[in-house]
């Protein structure tokens, strides 16, 4: 790869974005300093996001699954909560992960500074540290990486241990007796999946008229159905119009199709999505633009108007994943080394860590038909593959959204046990521009879930072994 990597780069925030700039500056041997606020890089990742619900969904899966095994013969007895040993198996998932990027900033030379960034040109960052004390520091090119914070409605905006940001929910602060979730997006979903396994009786309220607003219905119906078996309800088409404290609780007002038009909750978890972290000191002094949504606004390269600072991860743009803004770190440290580097992917991978879980990739049905796009849609149910039988796991689909023309993946979506794990394949097949004959002429392993991708594929032609299709003409 042609470039200059001798420079010296700053990268602000030290999330999944940040460190991966920073470390991948390091590895060509450019000089790279990485600011935050935590005393070890992970970001909202690693201390408050992906890490501590993956470690709780877990706990949660297992949990399920424990009591599933009545079905085969098997009786545990009902599971004993200790909350503070949970806690703890929580807080020792974080520390291992981010002492584990510290590790990682001194073995590859990274300058960690722990402390908070402003900008006081397109060069140069004033850092007050933690421990006391500032530093003025100039760099040949900043990386801002400052993340997204739960986003705050002020008509929900009540001052009350009872009521959680998604953050306050990881801290498991209680078990709540009943706990309502304002949002039925994926961090909603995935929280209130942990609460239920816990002992919490779960509602969850979405403005909306389904779930996971933007996914294809045909997935998220089969969670639904499960979610509407353990939850104590879901409520669609409902807003929160008044929340109070009461002395037994949150006392909360629903405006929509609901029946009981007030109830009281033990607790509220609001997450109603996430606000880009884009009022960064000193950036009003700089030529950096911020869109109408607060995202950063970069081009191909992640380069911002000003053309020495670069913008990453959740506040450059959706979609905020912490892969996505991996991805772009990698974009932006070589575009900072005059490669011609540039953010192009096909597809980014989404994955809803629910039970059953549900992942797609590239082009979705509901996109398509925004489009007004041609496509073919292959699907093959689990309850046609030998695994998912095996595993008693039957409630799940496997699809392949296809170029009639060409043939080609342009997308796929899965709902299943371990959907997130099936995805990383079918967005290579989509990066790869195969076709179907590419995904049903590779030999996947018997018996796995991922033979379902291949007869998604054996679908297309009206040639699945394992159900009767309609022959392809
Ligand atoms: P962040 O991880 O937000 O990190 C930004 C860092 O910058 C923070 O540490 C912040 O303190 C620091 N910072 C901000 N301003 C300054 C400043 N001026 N000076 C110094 N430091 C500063 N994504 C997935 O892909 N998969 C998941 O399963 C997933 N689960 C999630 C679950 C939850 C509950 C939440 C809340 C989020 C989840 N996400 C998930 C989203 C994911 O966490 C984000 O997309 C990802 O962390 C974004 O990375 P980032 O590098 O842009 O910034």
């Amino acid at each position: 790869m042609s470039g200059d990597y001798k420079k010296n780069i700053a990268v602000v925030g030290g999330g999944p974005g940040g460190y991966a700039a920073a470390f991948y500056a390091a590895d060509l041997g450019m000089t790279s300093t990485l600011i935050d606020m935590e005393a070890n890089p992970g970001g909202v990742c690693l201390y408050r996001g992906c890490i501590p619900s993956k470690a709780l969904l877990h706990v949660a899966s297992v949990m399920a699954e424990a009591q599933h095994a009545a079905q085969f013969g098997i009786e545990f007895a009902k599971p004993k909560i200790d909350l503070a040993k949970l806690r703890g198996f929580k807080e020792n998932v974080v520390k291992k992960n981010t002492g584990g990027t510290g590790q990682l900033c001194k073995q590859k030379g990274v300058k960690y500074i722990q402390g908070t960034a402003e900008i006081l040109d397109g060069r140069t960052l004033k850092v007050a540290k933690t421990a006391g004390g500032e530093e003025k520091l100039t760099f040949d090119a900043i990386i801002l990486a400052t993340g997204s914070k739960p986003t705050k409605i002020p008509s929900l905006a009540l001052d009350s241990p009872r009521v959680w940001d998604s953050s306050s929910a990881l801290d498991l602060p209680s078990i709540p007796k009943s706990l309502l979730v304002i949002g039925g997006g994926y961090i909603g979903l995935e929280l209130g999946t942990v609460y239920n396994a816990i002992g919490s009786r779960v509602t969850v309220v979405e403005m909306m008229p389904g779930l996971l607003p933007g996914a294809d219905r045909d997935l998220v119906n089969v969670l639904a159905k499960r979610l509407e078996k353990e939850f104590e309800a879901i409520l669609l088409n409902t807003k929160v119009a008044e929340m109070k404290e009461s002395k037994d609780g949150i006392r909360v007002k629903f405006d929509g199709d609901v029946k009981e038009k007030e109830k009281t909750f033990d607790a509220v978890l609001v997450s109603v999505g996430r606000t880009p972290n884009s009022k960064i000191p000193g950036l009003d002094k700089t030529k950096v633009k911020v869109n109408a949504k607060g995202f950063i606004e970069v081009d191909g390269q992640r380069r911002t108007a000003e053309p020495t600072i670069f913008a990453i991860g959740d506040v450059a743009g959706e979609p905020m994943l912490a892969h996505k803004a991996s991805h772009e770190a990698r974009v932006a440290v070589e575009a900072i080394g005059g490669h011609k580097a540039v953010f192009e992917p096909r597809a980014i991978p989404a994955v809803v860590f629910t039970d059953p879980e549900i992942a797609w990739s590239g082009l979705t049905e509901t996109q398509a038909k925004e489009q007004g796009r041609e496509i073919k849609v292959a699907r093959f149910p689990w309850g046609a593959s030998g695994r998912a039988t095996a595993i008693d796991r039957n409630d799940g689909a496997t699809k392949l959204i296809m170029d009639p023309a060409s043939e080609r993946v342009l997308g796929v979506g899965i709902v299943g046990y371990g959907a997130g794990e099936l995805i990383a394949e079918a967005t290579l097949a989509i990066e790869m521009d195969c076709v179907a004959s590419d995904l049903k002429l590779t030999i996947h392993p018997h018996p796995t879930l991922s033979e379902t991708v291949m007869e998604a594929a054996e679908v297309y032609f009206g040639q699945s072994t394992h159900i009767a299709t309609a022959k392809r003409k």
